[in-house]
Protein backbone atom coordinates (compact mmCIF):
# COMPACT_ATOMS: atom_id res chain seq x y z
CA UNK A 1 0.00 0.00 0.00
CA UNK A 2 1.35 3.49 -0.75
CA UNK A 3 2.27 5.71 2.39
CA UNK A 4 0.50 9.26 2.52
CA UNK A 5 2.40 11.79 1.59
CA UNK A 6 1.82 13.61 4.76
CA UNK A 7 2.91 11.03 7.16
CA UNK A 8 5.86 9.57 8.58
CA UNK A 9 6.73 6.03 7.11
CA UNK A 10 9.71 3.38 7.66
CA UNK A 11 10.82 3.13 4.39
CA UNK A 12 13.10 0.11 5.69
CA UNK A 13 14.97 -1.12 8.36
CA UNK A 14 16.79 2.50 9.54
CA UNK A 15 15.76 4.52 7.08
CA UNK A 16 12.40 7.02 8.10
CA UNK A 17 10.79 10.13 5.38
CA UNK A 18 9.54 12.41 7.30
CA UNK A 19 7.27 15.19 5.45
CA UNK A 20 7.54 18.49 6.69
CA UNK A 21 4.37 20.25 5.16
CA UNK A 22 5.17 23.80 3.09
CA UNK A 23 2.83 26.57 2.71
CA UNK A 24 2.85 26.38 -0.91
CA UNK A 25 2.12 24.18 -4.08
CA UNK A 26 4.55 22.05 -3.23
CA UNK A 27 2.52 21.14 -0.03
CA UNK A 28 5.45 19.35 1.45
CA UNK A 29 9.31 18.63 2.53
CA UNK A 30 11.41 14.98 2.89
CA UNK A 31 13.47 15.15 5.49
CA UNK A 32 15.26 11.67 5.85
CA UNK A 33 16.65 9.87 9.04
CA UNK A 34 19.44 7.26 8.28
CA UNK A 35 20.69 5.18 10.99
CA UNK A 36 24.18 4.61 10.57
CA UNK A 37 24.74 2.57 13.33
CA UNK A 38 23.68 2.05 16.63
CA UNK A 39 24.56 5.46 17.72
CA UNK A 40 25.10 7.11 13.99
CA UNK A 41 21.75 9.13 12.81
CA UNK A 42 22.20 11.30 9.72
CA UNK A 43 19.00 13.31 9.05
CA UNK A 44 18.89 15.05 4.97
CA UNK A 45 17.44 18.36 4.19
CA UNK A 46 15.43 20.82 7.22
CA UNK A 47 12.47 21.61 6.01
CA UNK A 48 11.47 25.48 5.76
CA UNK A 49 11.14 26.13 9.77
CA UNK A 50 7.88 27.11 10.16
CA UNK A 51 6.69 25.54 13.94
CA UNK A 52 4.34 23.11 12.04
CA UNK A 53 7.92 22.22 10.09
CA UNK A 54 9.45 21.85 13.76
CA UNK A 55 6.24 20.16 15.00
CA UNK A 56 6.62 17.19 12.08
CA UNK A 57 9.98 16.87 12.71
CA UNK A 58 9.44 15.91 16.39
CA UNK A 59 6.48 13.98 15.21
CA UNK A 60 8.96 12.03 12.91
CA UNK A 61 11.99 11.51 15.19
CA UNK A 62 9.61 10.11 17.66
CA UNK A 63 7.62 7.78 15.51
CA UNK A 64 11.48 6.48 14.38
CA UNK A 65 12.04 6.13 18.58
CA UNK A 66 14.89 8.63 18.25
CA UNK A 67 15.52 12.37 20.10
CA UNK A 68 17.00 15.54 18.13
CA UNK A 69 19.71 15.28 20.42
CA UNK A 70 20.84 12.09 19.47
CA UNK A 71 21.32 13.68 15.44
CA UNK A 72 24.85 12.95 14.86
CA UNK A 73 24.98 14.12 10.86
CA UNK A 74 22.51 16.81 9.18
CA UNK A 75 23.65 16.88 5.48
CA UNK A 76 21.78 19.64 3.21
CA UNK A 77 21.64 18.85 -0.35
CA UNK A 78 21.38 22.31 -1.13
CA UNK A 79 20.54 25.93 0.04
CA UNK A 80 16.90 26.20 -1.03
CA UNK A 81 14.87 27.45 1.90
CA UNK A 82 12.58 24.66 1.98
CA UNK A 83 15.38 22.46 2.71
CA UNK A 84 17.51 24.28 5.39
CA UNK A 85 15.16 26.23 7.80
CA UNK A 86 15.82 23.81 10.84
CA UNK A 87 19.43 23.41 10.23
CA UNK A 88 19.95 25.74 13.33
CA UNK A 89 17.76 24.22 15.80
CA UNK A 90 18.55 20.81 14.65
CA UNK A 91 22.43 22.08 14.89
CA UNK A 92 21.72 23.84 18.32
CA UNK A 93 19.89 20.65 19.73
CA UNK A 94 22.42 17.94 18.58
CA UNK A 95 25.58 19.49 18.05
CA UNK A 96 25.75 17.82 14.82
CA UNK A 97 28.08 18.89 12.15
CA UNK A 98 26.38 20.62 9.07
CA UNK A 99 27.74 19.33 5.37
CA UNK A 100 27.23 20.79 2.27
CA UNK A 101 28.67 20.62 -1.37
CA UNK A 102 31.94 23.05 -0.77
CA UNK A 103 30.21 26.66 -2.33
CA UNK A 104 26.54 26.13 -1.86
CA UNK A 105 27.16 26.85 1.86
CA UNK A 106 28.23 30.57 0.34
CA UNK A 107 24.89 30.80 -1.47
CA UNK A 108 23.04 29.92 2.09
CA UNK A 109 24.52 32.94 3.97
CA UNK A 110 24.38 34.99 1.18
CA UNK A 111 21.17 35.09 -0.18
CA UNK A 112 19.17 33.75 3.51
CA UNK A 113 21.52 35.34 5.75
CA UNK A 114 21.46 39.24 7.27
CA UNK A 115 23.45 40.94 4.33
CA UNK A 116 21.62 40.06 1.50
CA UNK A 117 20.43 43.50 0.37
CA UNK A 118 23.20 43.64 -2.66
CA UNK A 119 22.12 39.61 -3.88
CA UNK A 120 18.23 41.12 -4.21
CA UNK A 121 19.48 44.57 -5.97
CA UNK A 122 21.23 42.55 -8.41
CA UNK A 123 18.21 40.06 -8.43
CA UNK A 124 15.61 43.13 -9.26
CA UNK A 125 17.99 44.37 -11.86
CA UNK A 126 17.79 41.33 -13.88
CA UNK A 127 13.91 40.84 -13.59
CA UNK A 128 13.32 44.30 -14.82
CA UNK A 129 16.08 43.79 -17.50
CA UNK A 130 14.24 40.55 -18.32
CA UNK A 131 10.90 42.03 -19.27
CA UNK A 132 9.22 42.43 -15.26
CA UNK A 133 6.90 45.65 -15.14
CA UNK A 134 8.66 47.74 -11.70
CA UNK A 135 4.62 46.83 -10.51
CA UNK A 136 5.59 43.22 -11.02
CA UNK A 137 8.58 43.71 -9.17
CA UNK A 138 7.46 45.70 -6.64
CA UNK A 139 4.46 43.20 -6.28
CA UNK A 140 6.02 40.14 -3.63
CA UNK A 141 8.93 42.15 -2.81
CA UNK A 142 8.61 41.62 0.66
CA UNK A 143 8.74 37.49 0.16
CA UNK A 144 12.40 37.07 0.05
CA UNK A 145 12.19 39.07 3.62
CA UNK A 146 9.19 37.05 4.84
CA UNK A 147 10.93 33.84 4.51
CA UNK A 148 14.32 34.83 6.10
CA UNK A 149 12.61 35.57 8.51
CA UNK A 150 11.01 31.75 9.10
CA UNK A 151 14.78 30.32 8.53
CA UNK A 152 16.93 29.50 11.16
CA UNK A 153 20.02 28.75 9.94
CA UNK A 154 23.31 27.34 11.68
CA UNK A 155 26.36 29.33 13.09
CA UNK A 156 29.11 28.98 10.22
CA UNK A 157 31.81 26.79 11.79
CA UNK A 158 28.95 24.25 12.22
CA UNK A 159 29.40 23.98 8.57
CA UNK A 160 31.67 21.45 6.89
CA UNK A 161 31.66 21.19 2.84
CA UNK A 162 32.75 18.71 0.85
CA UNK A 163 33.95 17.92 -2.59
CA UNK A 164 32.21 16.26 -5.68
CA UNK A 165 33.68 13.16 -5.13
CA UNK A 166 34.65 12.67 -1.96
CA UNK A 167 33.31 9.94 0.47
CA UNK A 168 32.29 10.50 3.65
CA UNK A 169 32.16 7.84 6.17
CA UNK A 170 29.67 8.16 8.99
CA UNK A 171 29.24 5.19 11.23
CA UNK A 172 28.98 1.76 9.52
CA UNK A 173 28.42 3.34 6.13
CA UNK A 174 30.38 5.28 3.06
CA UNK A 175 28.05 8.50 1.12
CA UNK A 176 29.61 8.99 -1.92
CA UNK A 177 29.12 13.04 -3.13
CA UNK A 178 28.04 13.88 -6.20
CA UNK A 179 28.48 17.54 -7.43
CA UNK A 180 24.84 17.69 -9.49
CA UNK A 181 24.42 21.21 -11.26
CA UNK A 182 21.38 22.77 -12.38
CA UNK A 183 18.92 23.06 -9.83
CA UNK A 184 21.16 24.93 -7.86
CA UNK A 185 24.86 25.52 -8.76
CA UNK A 186 26.05 23.50 -6.12
CA UNK A 187 23.65 20.72 -5.40
CA UNK A 188 24.57 17.33 -3.56
CA UNK A 189 23.74 13.99 -4.19
CA UNK A 190 24.88 11.38 -2.49
CA UNK A 191 24.82 7.74 -3.47
CA UNK A 192 25.32 5.63 0.08
CA UNK A 193 27.25 2.27 0.08
CA UNK A 194 24.13 0.14 -0.18
CA UNK A 195 22.84 1.91 -3.25
CA UNK A 196 20.42 4.45 -1.15
CA UNK A 197 20.52 7.23 -3.62
CA UNK A 198 19.63 10.82 -1.97
CA UNK A 199 18.50 12.90 -4.58
CA UNK A 200 17.64 15.88 -3.33
CA UNK A 201 15.77 17.99 -5.68
CA UNK A 202 18.25 17.05 -8.62
CA UNK A 203 15.62 14.03 -9.24
CA UNK A 204 11.71 14.31 -8.59
CA UNK A 205 9.34 12.05 -8.89
CA UNK A 206 6.02 13.62 -10.58
CA UNK A 207 7.34 16.72 -10.78
CA UNK A 208 10.10 18.62 -12.94
CA UNK A 209 13.03 20.35 -10.96
CA UNK A 210 12.98 24.49 -11.19
CA UNK A 211 16.01 25.21 -13.24
CA UNK A 212 16.95 28.80 -13.27
CA UNK A 213 18.85 31.46 -14.28
CA UNK A 214 20.07 33.82 -11.53
CA UNK A 215 22.25 36.76 -11.91
CA UNK A 216 26.20 35.86 -10.15
CA UNK A 217 24.80 32.11 -10.36
CA UNK A 218 26.28 29.46 -13.20
CA UNK A 219 26.43 30.81 -17.16
CA UNK A 220 24.19 27.71 -18.27
CA UNK A 221 22.68 25.45 -15.50
CA UNK A 222 19.89 23.73 -18.16
CA UNK A 223 23.74 22.58 -19.73
CA UNK A 224 25.14 22.19 -16.18
CA UNK A 225 22.19 20.12 -15.81
CA UNK A 226 21.84 17.86 -18.56
CA UNK A 227 25.03 16.92 -18.00
CA UNK A 228 24.36 16.22 -14.09
CA UNK A 229 21.62 14.11 -14.75
CA UNK A 230 23.40 11.53 -17.44
CA UNK A 231 26.13 11.66 -14.06
CA UNK A 232 23.89 9.75 -12.04
CA UNK A 233 22.00 7.74 -14.49
CA UNK A 234 23.38 4.67 -14.67
CA UNK A 235 23.79 4.72 -10.78
CA UNK A 236 23.57 1.09 -9.13
CA UNK A 237 20.61 3.23 -7.05
CA UNK A 238 18.09 0.87 -5.42
CA UNK A 239 15.84 3.38 -3.43
CA UNK A 240 16.09 6.99 -4.68
CA UNK A 241 15.05 9.86 -2.02
CA UNK A 242 13.68 13.14 -3.43
CA UNK A 243 13.50 16.10 -1.61
CA UNK A 244 9.49 15.95 -2.89
CA UNK A 245 6.72 13.33 -3.30
CA UNK A 246 7.71 9.79 -2.12
CA UNK A 247 10.80 7.71 -2.34
CA UNK A 248 10.98 5.49 -5.99
CA UNK A 249 13.28 2.60 -7.56
CA UNK A 250 13.56 3.50 -11.42
CA UNK A 251 16.24 6.51 -11.46
CA UNK A 252 17.49 6.02 -15.15
CA UNK A 253 13.71 6.05 -16.19
CA UNK A 254 13.04 8.95 -14.45
CA UNK A 255 16.38 10.80 -15.74
CA UNK A 256 15.05 9.95 -19.27
CA UNK A 257 11.46 11.82 -18.43
CA UNK A 258 13.65 14.98 -17.08
CA UNK A 259 15.86 15.33 -19.94
CA UNK A 260 13.62 14.88 -22.66
CA UNK A 261 10.81 17.41 -20.59
CA UNK A 262 13.38 20.06 -20.71
CA UNK A 263 14.18 19.27 -24.43
CA UNK A 264 11.13 19.75 -25.80
CA UNK A 265 10.41 23.13 -23.74
CA UNK A 266 13.59 24.48 -25.12
CA UNK A 267 12.16 23.53 -28.45
CA UNK A 268 8.79 24.95 -27.78
CA UNK A 269 10.65 27.97 -26.66
CA UNK A 270 12.83 28.14 -29.90
CA UNK A 271 9.63 27.88 -31.68
CA UNK A 272 7.99 30.76 -29.98
CA UNK A 273 11.37 32.89 -30.80
CA UNK A 274 10.92 32.18 -34.42
CA UNK A 275 7.43 33.20 -34.21
CA UNK A 276 8.36 36.92 -33.04
CA UNK A 277 10.66 36.79 -36.00
CA UNK A 278 13.30 40.17 -35.76
CA UNK A 279 11.57 41.62 -32.91
CA UNK A 280 12.33 39.11 -30.72
CA UNK A 281 11.42 38.43 -27.27
CA UNK A 282 11.61 39.40 -23.41
CA UNK A 283 12.19 36.06 -21.31
CA UNK A 284 9.14 37.98 -19.48
CA UNK A 285 6.85 37.30 -22.37
CA UNK A 286 8.83 34.15 -23.01
CA UNK A 287 7.42 33.06 -19.32
CA UNK A 288 3.78 34.51 -20.15
CA UNK A 289 3.28 32.23 -23.19
CA UNK A 290 5.01 28.90 -21.59
CA UNK A 291 3.21 29.03 -18.37
CA UNK A 292 -0.24 31.45 -19.05
CA UNK A 293 -2.39 31.45 -16.20
CA UNK A 294 -0.45 29.31 -13.73
CA UNK A 295 1.28 31.84 -12.97
CA UNK A 296 -0.92 32.90 -9.88
CA UNK A 297 1.76 34.69 -7.76
CA UNK A 298 4.44 36.87 -7.81
CA UNK A 299 6.74 34.14 -6.48
CA UNK A 300 5.11 31.88 -9.99
CA UNK A 301 6.29 34.70 -12.05
CA UNK A 302 9.60 35.19 -10.71
CA UNK A 303 10.54 31.38 -10.80
CA UNK A 304 9.00 31.02 -14.62
CA UNK A 305 11.23 34.15 -15.39
CA UNK A 306 14.35 32.02 -14.44
CA UNK A 307 13.48 29.34 -15.94
CA UNK A 308 12.57 30.59 -19.40
CA UNK A 309 16.23 32.49 -18.77
CA UNK A 310 17.84 29.34 -18.06
CA UNK A 311 16.55 27.93 -21.43
CA UNK A 312 17.05 31.09 -23.60
CA UNK A 313 20.83 31.16 -22.23
CA UNK A 314 20.53 27.34 -23.07
CA UNK A 315 19.57 28.14 -26.57
CA UNK A 316 22.02 30.69 -26.99
CA UNK A 317 25.16 28.66 -25.75
CA UNK A 318 23.77 26.14 -28.81
CA UNK A 319 23.52 28.63 -31.35
CA UNK A 320 20.29 28.26 -31.42
CA UNK A 321 19.37 31.97 -30.07
CA UNK A 322 20.68 35.54 -29.74
CA UNK A 323 20.29 38.13 -27.28
CA UNK A 324 19.91 41.85 -28.26
CA UNK A 325 19.95 45.06 -25.76
CA UNK A 326 18.52 48.07 -25.68
CA UNK A 327 18.84 50.64 -23.07
CA UNK A 328 18.70 47.99 -20.78
CA UNK A 329 16.14 45.68 -21.66
CA UNK A 330 17.10 42.10 -23.56
CA UNK A 331 15.94 40.16 -26.09
CA UNK A 332 16.04 36.98 -27.51
CA UNK A 333 15.86 36.02 -30.91
CA UNK A 334 15.86 32.98 -33.00
CA UNK A 335 18.83 31.89 -35.04
CA UNK A 336 18.08 29.32 -37.82
CA UNK A 337 20.70 26.92 -38.52
ZN1 LIG B 1 15.16 23.21 -4.29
Amino acid sequence: MLAEEGEPELLEEGLWRIPIPLPFALRSANIYLLADGPRNWTLIDAGLGLPADESALHAGLAFAGIRLEQITTLILTHSHPDHIGLSGPIHDASGAPVYMLAGEDQTMYSVWGQSSEETSQALGAMYIAHGLTPEQLASGRQAPDRTRRVLRLPPRESLITVDDGEELRLGNHVYLAIWTPGHSDRHLCLLRDDHIFIAGDHILPGITPNIGWYPNGRPNPLSDYFQALQKVRDLPARLVLPGHRLPFTQLAERVDELRLHHEERSQRIHSLLEEAGSHGLPAAAVARSLFGDRLRTADDLRFALAESLAHLEYLRAEGQASRLQHDGHFVYLAVNR
